[in-house]
């Protein structure tokens, strides 16, 4: 059987100085630093990329950023290539994580020329799938992530995808304190991974990780990860404490 890493990623969002960054990044290399059976990213903002790569450099803590330009340079005010983010430390990219999609504008077509730059400057992308609240209801979860993974991934040929994440995030359980059931979670978690071997073969479907978001606590996180398809988490609130944090990378 093809065992897969587990990956437990923290995203900081619009949170942190770069004071509070590098003290939280300090308290987080004492508590999980030395890990060596999982993977473990943060993703704080822009600003604090560089002080925290340098506080975790050598740890087992990698650094992701929360979003990537997909041009190398030129005059696009305002965004960051991943030529830079790689510059700062980074081994991760976050991409259309659905309050950008919500919020931003952010479309299939971008993430696919995200994940694009992303590979062209050797971070690994973790693109982020799910519906709403809306189509959860209509039972149109599966056709909405189809969609998403189909363009999302348009014209990606497998090498390109080696090292890619899926997080699954149902954008009713973001920050709302409800948690997609495991059972429910490792069903989708099991419709993706099978869409994955449709498009691009057994070999990637199987060592693709497919990380579950949405309202992850140290209280829920070992059910979630008892489940064969789910590989790691994405975690938004509980990851801005390190205490909690490193309660969750910890999960038995
Ligand atoms: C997220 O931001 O990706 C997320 C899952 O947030 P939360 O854990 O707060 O629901």
């Amino acid at each position: 059987m093809e065992t897969r890493r587990p990956l437990i990623a923290g995203n900081w969002k619009l949170y942190k100085t770069n004071p509070q960054a590098v003290e939280a990044a300090k308290q987080l290399a004492q508590m999980v630093g030395h890990v060596s059976d999982r993977d473990i990213m943060i993703a704080p903002p822009f600003t604090a990329l560089q002080s925290v790569s340098d506080i975790v450099a050598g740890s087992a803590i990698k650094v992701g950023a929360q979003n990537i330009h997909w041009e190398k340079e030129g005059a696009f005010t305002g965004e960051v290539s991943g030529e830079m983010l790689l510059s700062a430390g980074c081994s991760y990219v976050i991409i259309g994580h659905s309050e950008r999609r919500l919020y931003f504008g952010e479309t299939d077509r971008w993430v696919n020329q995200k994940i694009r730059a992303a590979v062209r400057a050797s971070l690994i992308p973790v693109m982020c799938i799910g519906e709403t609240e809306e189509e959860y209801e209509k039972k149109n979860t599966l056709s909405v992530l189809d969609n998403q993974i189909k363009k999302g991934l348009e014209d990606l040929d497998f090498d390109s995808l080696a090292h890619l994440v899926i997080a699954y995030e149902p954008v009713w359980a973001i920050g709302t304190g409800k948690t997609a059931k495991s059972e429910q979670a490792q069903e989708v978690h099991r419709y993706i991974r099978s869409l994955v071997e449709k498009l691009f073969g057994n070999g990637l479907a199987k060592s693709m990780r497919i990380l579950y978001g949405g309202s992850v606590k140290p209280e829920n996180i070992s059910e979630l990860m008892s489940q064969p398809d789910i590989d790691g988490a994405l975690v938004g609130g509980a990851s801005l404490n390190p205490e909690s944090f490193s309660k969750i990378v910890l999960y038995r």
